[in-house]
């Protein structure tokens, strides 16, 4: 007897329809599987011998087999073991062949029958919905992030014996109610961070326009502070936002149990020891790096001259496209990667230059210290902040009102209002997208402006690339000035955020 089940099987970001299938027929008693699966998918046959023994169903001196169609698609991980389970009693005749109609089943199976949770739930779900099923059967650890998808009836079993109990009795399976953790609030304030207005007028800046920024100063300046509240003064992601982030952790299995979806903008901080898979996405089993799970928050990235290198420039191709391409087996896969990049780095190897007592590091070292990070990528970060040590005044000040998260956001908010109407018509979203040919048409300057931006061309010797930059980060301060055109004092400010164009500390 046959019997084919709808599951799914995870590439990239999506969820991809599979089709489980299950032959018994008489012959010599064997279990095969085929159809492209990993070695971890193949192991589900002693999974299910075990799991269905001990829940008393032997199975019968027959050749059963064992197909995940498409086969040019490849299967992994142990999210098909409950289809192949139910797949296997449906074809014994245990299971009422009609049961499996408009229904989407995933699950990993233990020996003693339990059911196990598994990542991508969330896609896979809604794959099932957009192919017309009308129920998807989840374990029920990831029943939450399954009920995120609206349109579609989804119940969750934390038992083998549960799932044959619906699909034969229709009895649904008892649940567990599990609140939705309330959102943490955002408890990391500007206002903490005493003085260094500079600072945060570059977060401002880089938060108002999208643009990557790079600080440099002495340890304990405040750059990682500085680093760690920005998420919070970019606007609150939109509902498709939290579904594609979600989609994403839903994938690496990072959502938080028991929370159905990612709600706040991601903060990603890996250590600068990090590997380049691990980084950009890839191994062995693809998976997002981190520049995937930083997707619409922050990546920060400290002591960025400790990277190593070939993993360092594997960035250029997010910070220029995006998203990034893996290879895998059998192909590659496109994760989206669109992060806002806070790069931060130490003036020197000591970590105190300028400050001659207690830096003794050589000019040239300096230097070779600062070539680590490749004119590629300093490219790419428009805004580079110098963050000096606090000064006592800073810190003993009271009585003066700090700038606060609160005030920061709002501003970031009316500059997004005004490139969310600007570029409504356009692929990009931000100041800091605009492509060099567009940029006359969306960065008109005024008289003065253009003289100003002459002047710094020729004596401060701006590549081209670095005249873009200067204009779309003066785009974002004139719009933070609720100004259509750019004036002097925006090309002004425009280009000390960019000193020497791009080389620090030369
Ligand atoms: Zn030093």
């Amino acid at each position: 007897m046959f019997c084919s089940i709808l599951s799914a099987a995870i590439s990239g970001v999506e969820a991809l329809p599979v089709w489980v299938e299950a032959d018994v027929s008489d012959g010599m008693p064997q279990f095969s599987m085929v159809g492209f699966v990993s070695s971890q998918v193949r192991e589900a046959q002693d999974r299910v011998r075990t799991a269905l023994r001990n829940l008393n169903i032997t199975m019968p001196p027959k050749r059963i087999t064992i197909n995940l169609s498409p086969g040019d698609l490849r299967k992994e991980g142990t999210r098909f073991d409950l289809p192949i389970a139910a797949a296997v009693l449906c074809s014994l005749g245990r299971l009422p062949a009609d049961a499996f109609s408009g229904m989407m089943l995933l699950g990993e199976l233990h020996l003693d029958g339990r059911v196990g949770r598994i990542t991508g739930v969330l896609p896979s779900v809604l794959t099932a919905r957009d192919r017309g099923c009308s129920l998807a059967v989840v374990p029920a650890e990831n029943l939450a992030e399954g009920r995120v998808v609206e349109g579609i009836r989804v119940i969750g079993v934390r038992t083998l014996k549960e799932l044959i109990r619906l699909l034969v009795d229709g009895e649904l399976p008892e649940e567990e109610f599990c609140p939705e953790p309330a959102a943490a609030a955002a408890d990391l304030d500007f206002g903490d961070i005493r003085g260094q207005e500079m600072v945060k007028r570059a977060a401002l800046i880089a938060a108002a326009g999208f643009h990557n920024l790079l600080l440099q100063g002495p340890p304990g300046s405040g750059k990682s502070m500085t680093a760690r509240r920005i998420p919070a003064i970019l606007p609150e992601m939109s509902t498709e936002e939290m579904l594609e982030v979600s989609r994403i952790y839903s994938i690496v299995g990072l959502l938080p149990p028991g929370q159905a979806l990612i709600r706040e903008r991601p903060f990603r901080a890996p250590h600068h020891g990090i590997t380049a898979p691990a980084l950009c996405g890839g191994g062995m089993y693809p998976r997002p790096g981190e520049v995937t799970l930083a997707h619409r928050g922050v990546l920060f990235l400290d002591e960025l001259p400790e990277m190593n290198s070939p993993t360092l420039e594997m960035l250029r191709q997010p910070l220029e496209d995006r998203e990034i391409t893996v290879s895998r087996v059998g192909g590659t896969c496109l994760y989206p990667a669109s992060f806002l990049l806070v790069a931060a780095m130490n003036p020197c190897p000591c970590g105190y230059f300028p400050d001659r007592s207690r830096c003794s590091c050589g000019i040239r070292e300096i230097r070779a210290y600062h070539a680590r990070i490749s004119q590629a990528v300093l490219d790419r970060i428009d805004i580079h902040c110098e963050v000096p040590a606090a000064s006592y005044s800073d810190l003993d000040a009271p009585g003066r009102d700090p700038v606060t998260s609160a005030m920061m956001r709002e501003k970031v908010l009316a500059a997004y209002q005004i490139q969310k109407e600007r570029y409504a018509a356009e692929r990009f979203r931000f100041n800091s997208e605009i492509p060099p040919d567009s940029i006359d048409r969306y960065c008109p300057r005024t008289p003065e402006a253009r003289r100003m931006l002459k002047q710094a061309f020729e004596s401060l010797g701006l590549s081209a690339r670095g005249f873009h930059h200067v204009i779309r980060v003066a785009r974002t301060i004139a719009d933070l000035d609720g100004a259509e055109q750019i004036g002097e004092p925006h090309i002004s400010e425009a280009i000390c955020s960019r000193n020497s164009d791009g080389r620090p500390g030369k």
